[in-house]
């Protein structure tokens, strides 16, 4: 392997480096996957008792296919990725993520939205003068103002509800809090980037913002590793880390790996994927030579 994690490794501490690499089986893996488990596994190494672990983030139902997770085990086995331990499934571990919202809910730092998707597009473009995130306007509060009465007048005429963070609210109660990226280095956190995201979806309940952060500190990760169209999503995660008293890992947002035209892979059952690439004669060398020009060709 000729793939250097250049200027990103992490200090070699005496503790033991955990790290995962976390795909979601909803399609197959992409050379972006590749290089996502790669950097897991890369970090783990630097000593000699780090372990690197697999989780599937598999709450997402209505998205997961079975046939997808043996064949992501395949293309990492293949890859020479094998994972230590058991692959952890979100999908066993509801009864956590009910306590931990429940624990949120305790606090006040949650509460019900009952908006529907269109009626948050016609209150974002009512009030153009919002501050948009990063990832588009974030949601604009309606639902933070009802009351308790109101709340209840809705969830009782049955209209469904997801549950969001209460941002400000949430930040206020923790006062200042940072993180650390071994990319990007010592980051203050600001939850008003992503805004009051949701940790409850109407359908399948608890959601990836709140699942990770608990997953994080039950597999006892001391380094999370993921691609840097996450970055945002930290400064969410940290402050759920502080409301839960759960442990701040370290952070390691890695470049994404573009495609032929510098734009970011998409996961679609295509000729991208690690299935097809193999199918049609390529090594892991080969792939991860592949990889190593396209990174270079952002760099
Ligand atoms: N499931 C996410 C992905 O496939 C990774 C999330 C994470 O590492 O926190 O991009």
């Amino acid at each position: 392997m000729t793939l250097q994690l250049q200027g990103l490794t992490p200090e070699i501490g005496s503790a033991p480096i955990v790290t995962r690499f976390a795909p979601s089986p909803t399609g197959l893996l992409h050379m972006g996957h590749a290089y996502a488990a790669w950097v897991a596994r890369e970090v783990a190494q630097q000593n000699t008792k780090g372990r690197y672990l697999l989780r599937f983030e598999d709450i997402d139902t209505p998205r997961v296919k079975a046939p997808y997770y043996d064949a992501i085990e395949a293309d990492l086995q293949w890859l020479g990725l094998s994972w230590d331990d058991t692959p952890l499934r979100q999908s066993t571990r509801s009864d956590a993520y009910q306590s931990a919202l429940a624990q949120l809910k305790s606090i006040g730092a949650i509460y019900p939205c009952f908006c529907t998707r269109s009626e948050i597009l016609t209150e974002t473009a009512r009030i153009p003068s919002a501050p948009h995130g990063p990832d588009g306007p974030p949601y604009p509060g309606t639902c933070r103002a009802l009351s308790p009465a109101q709340q209840q007048e809705k969830i009782d005429a049955g209209i469904a509800h997801s549950w969001r963070l209460d941002s400000a609210l949430a930040s206020k109660l923790n006062g200042p809090l940072d993180f650390t990226d071994l990319r990007f280095g010592h980051t203050r956190v600001d939850p008003s980037l992503l805004g009051d995201v949701i940790l409850a979806r109407k359908d399948i309940g608890p959601a990836y913002h709140l699942a990770v952060v608990v997953d994080d500190a039950f597999q006892s990760i001391t380094h999370v590793t993921r691609g840097e169209d996450l970055l945002h999503s930290t400064h969410v995660h940290r402050l759920l880390q502080a409301m839960l008293k759960l442990p701040a890992p370290i952070y390691l947002h890695h470049p994404l790996v573009p495609d032929e035209n510098g734009k970011r892979l998409a996961k679609r059952a295509d000729s991208q994927s690690i299935a097809s690439l193999r199918a049609a004669g390529k090594s892991p060398q080969e792939i991860f030579t592949l990889i190593e020009h396209a990174l270079g060709k952002i760099s």
